[in-house]
């Protein structure tokens, strides 16, 4: 406000898309504490709490420095009672009780391990907890149990997906899209997104944009993709959504995680893919490929700035993203469009691509990369 002092520049934003935020995280010691916290509080579906840990440790990664004392925390958002209290038990005894409490819990661990197949949520993994199921030999051999084709591809490439994917294999990966989408059509563009987009060195998948001047041809263009891949024998897995996007029923006053642009979720098998330090890699240096999980999204190029900015995560950013258009520029925002709810108007994004990106990102003040 006027006449006031001016902030001080040290001081942290509540919102995640007003932090710069670096790969590098000087107090993970503390945020890999919270992650298990919120991991737990989810599968007790404990909303509040589980975000509350995620916004905390959101805010401790954009710290440049570790936090050496509570004092140090004095000025930070969003960091409750709760998340000091297991602050001030790591830094006096270099390790929070309550979150090894969590960690040698039977529940916990098997809910964790269930969930870490691709396909399995919460939900599927309590229920199979609550049958008395504890290991991936106790689901395989249970007889009741019907895994759908998600999951039985989760447990046949389990080993492979979840190793991280790295920056080399995420560019051979880019290749493989680029040439493939381009022996269907040249005018396409295609763009990295997802935590690669944010400097990640890792990642658990690869993400792309594919978007196409030709009008109404993203609506099409998805299948053509997928069936060039099957027919190149790389297809190992595809779940595909078509697009449900309706022009003229924006702006949306649902603002939902999911979009409505034509997607897929699809597992690639990728040649030549060695890894360093192949000590556990013996199997896949002898077959020579590994099974990666990609996702493909095409939006109408028109609305590419909204779909790369609601692509390039995180979780965090993206929440506050629309948290801060909401409730500091009552603006809404979602993957297909911003809207100004005082002038009742969709923000139009006209012009080049470049633009269209550059503007979201100025109007958000920071687009730092947020981890
Ligand atoms: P990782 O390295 O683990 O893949 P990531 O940030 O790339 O990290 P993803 O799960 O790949 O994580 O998601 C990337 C971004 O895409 C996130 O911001 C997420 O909100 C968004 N996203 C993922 N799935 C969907 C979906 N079905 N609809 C809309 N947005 C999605
Ligand atoms: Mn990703
Ligand atoms: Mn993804």
């Amino acid at each position: 406000p006027e006449g006031s002092t001016p902030t001080p520049v040290t001081t942290v934003s509540q919102y995640a898309c007003q932090r710069r935020t670096t790969i590098e995280n000087s107090n993970k010691i503390f945020t890999d504490a919270f992650e298990v916290l919120a991991d737990s509080y989810e599968f007790s579906e404990i909303e509040g709490s589980c975000l509350a840990f995620r916004r905390a440790a959101s805010v401790l990664k954009s710290l440049p420095c570790v936090v050496r004392c509570l004092g140090d925390t004095e000025d930070l958002p969003c960091l409750g009672d709760h998340t000091k209290a297991v602050m001030e038990e790591i830094l006096q005894y270099g390790r929070s009780f309550e979150v090894e409490k969590i960690l040698s819990d039977e529940r916990f661990q098997t809910l964790k391990l269930f969930t870490s197949v691709f396909g399995v949520g919460p939900k599927t993994a309590e229920k199979w907890y609550r049958r008395g199921l504890r290991s991936f030999s106790d689901i395989l051999t249970e007889p009741d149990i019907h895994l759908n084709r998600m999951q039985q591809t989760g447990f046949l490439h389990y080993e492979d997906i979840s190793r991280a994917v790295s920056k080399a294999e995420a560019r051979a990966l880019g290749n493989i899209i680029d040439e493939a989408v381009h022996a269907i059509t040249l005018d396409a563009m295609i763009a990295l997104t997802g935590g690669f987009r944010r400097g990640k060195e890792f990642g658990h998948d690869v993400d792309f944009i594919v978007t196409t001047p030709e009008l109404d041809r993203e609506r099409t263009l998805l299948p053509d993709i997928i069936d060039r891949l099957e027919q190149q024998g790389i297809l190992l897995y595809c779940d595909y959504q078509a697009s449900t996007f309706d022009i003229t029923k924006l702006p949306s006053h649902r603002f939902e995680a999911m979009d409505h642009f034509a997607k897929c979720f699809l597992i690639l098998r990728l040649e030549g893919s060695k890894v360093e330090g192949g000590l556990n890699c013996a199997e896949e240096d002898r077959r020579g490929w590994r099974a990666v999980r990609v996702d493909l999204v095409l939006p109408p190029m028109d609305r590419y700035a909204f779909a790369l900015l609601g692509w390039t995560g995180s979780r965090q950013f993206e929440r506050d993203l629309r948290r801060f258009a909401r409730s500091e520029r009552r603006m809404l925002l979602d993957n297909h469009a911003l809207y100004d709810k005082t002038k009742m108007l969709a923000v139009s994004l006209a012009g080049r691509v470049e633009e269209r990106s550059s503007f979201s990102l100025c109007l958000f003040v920071s687009r730092p990369r947020s981890l």
